[in-house]
């Protein structure tokens, strides 16, 4: 690897979670000499697209005591809700939950100590979309949407949560995550809402809170609603055999078979998932191809409905909307979609039924979720892929990555890192509060490492 400049910046592309922390991270290890670029298209950096909601319903699908920025100060976001004196936090008897926006104030208010802290101007801010890095030395020139252009010795890619595909393709198909381009919304035609997942929970929410009193009709392949958080006592991870890994169906089998056992000592089965959790990705990565495959397109969605949880005052409005009626759950597809001037008319065939019905919706919100990496039509990741500096990961779920965080292309290895969600498909368990502030400060620590035995070359 070359050798470096040691007064040229690291960037961090992105400034959700995972790029506030990584540059939170990367001021504490590097040497001071050392500034952090750090890099966010919004206008708020430190918010991300989960922390940016200012809705008081939009509730952290986390409990506070996991929500910690910091691994090694697991109470530090609970002390700081207690010193806020945080309004809408909801304490209830499986653990306290605060709305997203104020996590998201947690979060920029982590970003202002760490730009005004140790009196050096070492964390610089550029408010402009990232659109290229052009391999210049042993580092990059950063280029942005705004023209700027920048020398930076590497870069740490946070670009976070993907947009997804766009579809299904309608006039009338609005963006769940841009509620003022909702327009006015009629009582008396219905919105149809994408998918039955976190979203549409927090789309239920979002179109309630802007006044909406008509019927939302929700519908995915299977109808599956997200389980709610419930007091659980952990239960240890299972000792799996080679046996238990050579399969989906054995590990299936396993997992069954220690929910009985954790439910005969009186263990609910959400302290065995939870369980699970420090030997998540090991599983994933043992897991032959195929099965890995077979999991993707049968078994995801069951394991997302039970792994990513809903606050229980989240659950209970939406339990609410379908006990009254406003909020009709179904499984099934869409079979067609036809535009109308002021609506569109909706085939959608029930699963398990044979005769496709009709629904005539004022506006499609689209919360089937996350994009991939290999149809991501997000200009930077593409025009990293066209340099050959990354390129997807299994399963075209996200990047390629090395264990060292390292991002992977098609040509030799430059100083990019990745984390966070972009790294699905390498890692099962990277999109949560506490997956992605530990590889934070691991990939701090890796960039450091790097960085002093370039300048030592
Ligand atoms: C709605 C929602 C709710 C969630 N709730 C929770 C929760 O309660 N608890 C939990 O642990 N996890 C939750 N998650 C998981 C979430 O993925 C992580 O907690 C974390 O927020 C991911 O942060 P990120 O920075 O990787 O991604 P993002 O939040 O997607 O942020 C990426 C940022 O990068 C910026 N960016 C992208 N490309 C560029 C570019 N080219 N140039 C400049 N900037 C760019 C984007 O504008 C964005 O601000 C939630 C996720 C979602 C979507």
């Amino acid at each position: 690897m070359t050798a470096i400049d040691h007064a040229l910046p690291i960037a961090v592309i992105g400034a959700g979670f995972s790029g506030t922390m990584a540059a939170i991270q990367l001021l504490a290890t590097l040497p001071r000499s050392r500034p952090v670029l750090l890099c966010e298209r919004a206008d708020a950096f430190g918010r991300g697209l989960a922390y940016a909601t200012r809705a008081p319903a939009h509730l952290l699908n986390l409990r506070a005591a996991n929500m910690s920025a910091f691994s090694d100060r697991p109470h530090h976001f609970e002390a700081w809700l207690a010193e806020e004196g945080a309004e809408g936090v909801r304490r209830t008897p499986a653990g306290t939950f605060a709305p997203r926006g104020v996590y998201g104030r947690y979060l920029s208010e982590l970003l202002r100590q760490a730009l005004t802290a140790d009196g050096l101007p070492r964390l610089r801010l550029v408010n402009d979309a990232v659109t290229d890095l052009e391999p210049s030395g042993g580092g990059f020139v950063l280029r942005t949407e705004g023209g700027q252009a920048h020398p930076v010795a590497g870069a740490v890619l946070a670009a976070g949560n993907l947009a997804g595909p766009g579809e299904p393709a309608s006039r009338h198909r609005v963006d769940p995550w841009q509620p003022e381009r909702f327009g006015r919304l009629h009582p008396h035609l219905p919105v149809l809402i994408v998918g039955t997942g976190l979203t549409m929970v927090d789309t239920v929410a979002t179109l309630r809170g802007q006044g909406f009193s008509g019927h939302i009709v929700a519908v995915s392949r299977r109808g599956l609603l997200p389980n709610v958080h419930e007091p659980a006592e952990a239960w240890p991870a299972p000792n799996l055999t080679t046996g238990d890994l050579a399969s989906l169906s054995a590990l299936v089998g396993r997992i069954r078979r220690e929910v009985a056992s954790a439910r005969a000592a009186g263990v609910d089965w959400r302290g065995v998932v939870d369980g699970l959790r420090p030997v998540t990705d090991f599983i994933w990565r043992s897991l032959p191809a195929p099965e890995r495959d077979r999991f993707l397109r049968h078994l995801r969605p069951f394991w997302d409905v039970h792994r990513h949880r809903t606050a229980p005052p989240a659950a209970q409005a939406i339990d609410e909307e379908i006990a009254r009626g406003s909020l009709t759950v179904l499984a099934g597809r869409i079979r067609a979609i036809a535009d109308e001037e002021a609506h569109a008319v909706v085939t959608l065939l029930p699963r398990g039924e044979e005769q496709p019905r009709d629904l005539e919706v004022q506006c499609i919100l689209d919360a089937t979720g996350i994009g991939r990496v290999s149809e991501t039509q997000d200009p930077l990741l593409r025009r990293l892929m066209a340099r050959g500096l990354v390129r997807p990961g299994p399963f075209g779920l996200g990047l390629d990555a090395g264990p060292d965080y390292r991002a992977l292309g098609t040509r030799g290895g430059g100083r990019l890192w990745t984390l966070g969600p972009l790294l699905r498909g390498v890692l099962w368990e990277c999109i949560a509060v506490p997956d992605i502030r530990n590889q934070a400060a691991e990939v701090a620590d890796l960039v450091a490492m790097d960085l002093e035995r370039a300048e030592a070359a």
